[in-house]
């Protein structure tokens, strides 16, 4: 059929990014087949999806193997972990997933003849002695700490690709993602944005681990969801980074969070995570130069967008603090 619709597969179709990019993917006219085993994604990211002719949903454990129907034309792996508690919760997963579920992914791009874009990470960089960081710095990492399980899957997960691309000469595609934040990002999965803002609503002091002069450099998720399908339709198989340089100090975002609330709470000073990356900026030369890709969303107006996404949800939603609760459990053993 000359005019069938390309179809694409999406890991981590209840995510975070994974649902954005069901959403771009279905607004450009692809035929979408989501795929989540609902670990650390929700079903509530897809509910407005249900209905739409274009979007099939499978539940699966891509670490199985994965078998699909019909053709595919193209593979997005965003299915993964991806916050420092949920590495801790789940270590076993998060190294699986990564290892495992993409070693799947690439044997089923192999059989479909697909084109695959893996969701590799700034990870990989560790905690940087380079600064800002570009593609061609090997990275600083801790094997055996806390966040070697995500960082080290990633890293495998990177050789992986590029040896299905250089062995069986697969259409392959590596982007490494810098902290990105927006709509649908748990609220109580401890990371740093919905871990501020929702303290921030719920009149709570904000946790500032360390103090607080670490650097993080925040792209909202609109613009990264448009440098993913950049890279996907360029021709170029190794890493690129995609992210905002505009980097800040956790405490001055602390600072940020606390004026857009009118909130007059304080900020706690805590013990800095294990391994916690001291600066983290990307170097985006690359991804300007060969996708003409560049960051559009200032902060300002992306943390207004997910402040208010984030103030509507349900109030039980809003009370309910999975860490806590996972603290007092562990602390009940
Ligand atoms: N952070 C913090 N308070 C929190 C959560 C995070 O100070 O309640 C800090 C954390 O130590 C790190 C930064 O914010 O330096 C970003 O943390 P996040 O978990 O969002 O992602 P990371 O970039 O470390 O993977």
């Amino acid at each position: 059929m000359a005019n069938q619709k390309k179809r694409v597969l999406i890991t981590g179709a209840a995510g975070f990014l994974g649902s954005h990019l069901c959403d771009r993917f279905l607004a450009e006219g692809f035929t979408v087949l989501g795929m989540d085993n609902f670990i650390t994604g929700h079903k509530d990211n897809l509910h407005h999806l249900e209905g739409n002719p274009n979007f099939e949903f499978i539940e699966h454990d891509i670490t199985k193997f994965v078998g699909i129907e019909g053709s595919l034309d193209y593979i997005l792996h965003f299915a993964s972990p991806a916050s420092p508690i949920d590495y801790v919760k789940i270590p076993i997963q998060t190294l699986k997933v990564g290892s495992l579920g993409t070693h799947n992914l690439l044997g089923l791009a192999k059989a479909k003849d697909a084109r695959i874009l893996i969701a590799s990470t700034s990870e990989v960089y560790g905690d940087p002695l380079v600064h800002p960081q570009p593609e061609d710095y090997f990275g600083n990492v801790n094997t055996i700490g806390p966040r070697g399980v995500y960082d080290e899957a990633k890293r495998f997960q990177e050789s992986m690709v590029m040896a299905y691309h250089r062995f069986h000469g697969l259409e392959t595609r590596i982007a490494r993602i810098f902290n990105t934040y927006g709509p649908r990002m748990r609220l109580n999965d401890g990371r740093v944005v919905p871990a501020f803002i929702g303290q921030s609503l719920r009149g709570e002091n904000l946790t500032i681990f360390g103090d607080g002069q670490q650097t993080r450099s925040f792209c909202y998720v609109d613009d990264l969801v448009e440098g993913v399908v950049r890279l996907l339709f360029s021709n170029y198989a190794e890493p690129v980074n995609l992210g905002n340089p505009d980097e800040l100090s956790i405490i001055d975002f602390a600072h940020e969070i606390l004026e857009l609330a009118k909130s007059e709470s304080k900020l706690d000073f805590m013990k800095l995570t294990e391994n916690d990356p001291l600066q983290r900026q990307p170097d985006i030369s690359l991804a300007k130069q060969l996708l003409n890709w560049t960051p559009k969303i200032s902060r300002k107006e992306g943390i207004k967008h997910t402040f208010s996404y984030f103030a509507a949800l349900p109030k039980e939603q809003l009370l309910r603090n999975e860490h806590k609760d996972f603290t007092t459990r562990n602390n009940e053993k």
